[in-house]
């Protein structure tokens, strides 16, 4: 993985830093509007397989991956636990709370979405 300094243009990401994805799938991803780990660190799988034509495991690795890059600390306590909802939440959640957010914290189990 590149140590390129990702995180000055939180708007332009090194996407191929991503798992399985080349210039092509890069290329694709802008087009859809996903130009940084943030865009795709808040969307879900499916979508992203639907939009973009990438095989659902290869969007789970996407998705896991630029939030992992993404750095971003809980909004709540601050902890660097955030996990997609869709990666399994630790508890029960009413459909419209897992359609409105796609992320929560670990360690306090804040969700929401960034
Ligand atoms: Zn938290």
């Amino acid at each position: 993985m590149s140590v390129l300094s990702t995180h000055t243009n939180k708007y332009s990401d090194d996407l191929t830093a991503l798992p399985g994805v080349g210039p092509g799938t890069e290329r694709i991803l802008r087009q859809e509007g996903f130009s940084s780990y943030k865009d795709l660190a808040d969307t879900d799988p499916i979508i992203l397989h639907r939009k973009c034509n990438i095989g659902l495991a290869n969007t789970v690795g996407i998705i896991t991956t630029a939030l992992e890059l993404l750095e971003e600390p809980c909004q709540n306590c601050g902890e660097m636990m955030l996990k997609p909802i869709w990666g399994g939440y630790p508890g029960q959640l009413s459909d419209e709370k897992k359609s409105n957010n796609r992320i929560f914290c670990e360690s306090c189990h804040w969700i929401g979405s960034i």
